[in-house]
């Protein structure tokens, strides 16, 4: 059978062959849409498995997506191997891109989010495959364009399997959703994002003559704050109330005796599947009418809301958590978008697992070492739940 990565082998206390994996990935500077050489080390793992190996390369951003077995139900580790940009190279404490050890902590840019769910995803996978009998099928499903736009990436993928009729059954995304220990929270859902840029036309003019001019300034304010207090929904057992803020707001020629001719605003909405993108966009439009006569709207949504239902996925993975940590995970639907927003849809059940998000983004990311073989078991544990044979 297959060895371990013949890089340093570490013992599973520190981290294992997902450590030494892990090594590897953050020394390849993957900063967004960049790949950097991350899924070919992945795909070298996987292909002396016998994963097959295809890419949905689009707009310059590396798709790969591998596949042992042809049958159903077809799992999915998901993730992204892009990160985000380091920030000011001289307030890291070691360089980004240098994998580096200090009190049990790995720290490099993409070390939680989420180079080492997917590392633990490949140790996971190979221990599986070496030791039990898979029946269906497992896929990885890995993009570069993730912490950008994500136009090109899981989206684009989704989009090319669904044409050939591949349909995952059970999805798991590594994104970072643990918060004070692995496994105490993981994702089964999140929020739908809605954009508005809005537009209110007046009438300019010299502020000492108010009956001639048209204070576009005072409409769309009193349609701000309209919109600001009202109430959208009461959310559900899975989602918070729908929020809607306002983030920018411009208007004006710089002086004090001038109202202008126009004003915009920018404004978001994170809401649930209790109100709909479509429902949110005709109240919101019926408020503004009220205050301004003359406006225009520009909607744009960044996310559909979507949430697995509990059943054989969320089973597992809470069982799978609860054998390797001893921890009853919390199932969440809140932070921003992640990938499993485009996977959803397809009719998937998929959740996100993965390690502690204290330092995602941040200035000396860094992952729990002692986590990182955990990790692989629960991830195992998932395939022995969901693609065992049995008997
Ligand atoms: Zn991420």
């Amino acid at each position: 059978m297959t060895s371990e990565p013949s890089v340093t082998a570490y013992p599973d206390a520190e981290g294992g062959p997902t450590r030494a994996l892990l090594e590897q990935m953050i020394a390849c500077a993957s900063v967004t849409p960049e790949d950097a050489g991350c899924s070919e080390l992945i795909r070298d793992a996987l292909t002396p498995l016998g994963f097959s190996c295809e890419h949905f390369d689009a707009g310059g951003v590396r798709n790969t997506w591998l596949r042992i077995g042809s049958r159903a139900p077809l799992f999915v580790f998901a993730g992204h191997t892009d990160v985000v940009p380091t920030g000011p190279l001289e307030r890291w404490s070691s360089p980004p891109f240098v994998p580096t050890v200090r009190d049990g902590l790995l720290y490099g840019r993409g070390a939680a989010d989420m180079k080492s769910g997917l590392c633990a995803m490949v140790t996971a996978t190979r221990r599986f495959l070496e030791r039990e009998t898979l029946d269906g099928s497992i896929a990885f499903l890995l993009t570069s364009d993730e912490e950008g736009p994500a136009r090109h990436g899981t989206r684009h993928v989704m989009q090319q399997l669904l044409a050939r009729d591949v349909r995952p059954d059970f999805a798991v995304v590594g994104e970072a959703s643990s918060v004070g220990t692995l496994g105490d929270r993981i994702m089964i859902g999140r929020r739908g994002s809605l954009n508005l840029r809005l537009r209110v036309d007046g009438r300019q003019g010299h502020v000492a003559y108010p009956h001639r001019v048209d204070n576009p300034i005072h409409r769309i304010s009193r349609a701000m704050a309209e919109l600001a207090n009202e109430h959208w929904d009461d959310g559900d057992e899975d989602f918070p109330p729908t929020s809607f803020q306002v983030s920018n707001l411009n208007a004006g020629t710089g002086a004090t005796n001038v109202v202008p001719g126009s004003a915009e605003a920018l404004c978001n909405f994170r809401h649930s599947p209790v109100t709909s993108a479509t429902a949110l966009m005709a109240r919101s439009e019926r408020i503004i009418a009220k205050h301004c006569p003359d406006y225009v709207a520009e909607w744009t949504v960044s996310g559909d809301p979507f949430v697995t239902q509990r059943g054989s996925l969320t089973r597992a993975a809470a069982e799978a958590i609860q054998t390797v940590t001893g921890l009853t995970p919390e199932m969440s639907t809140a932070g921003g978008t992640s990938d499993a927003r485009f996977i959803a849809p397809a009719g998937a059940q998929v959740v996100e697992i993965g390690p502690i998000n204290a330092s995602i983004h941040q200035i000396d990311e860094h992952v729990r070492i002692a986590d990182l073989d955990p990790l692989a078991r629960i991830y195992q544990a998932l395939l022995g739940k969901l693609v065992l044979a049995s008997g």
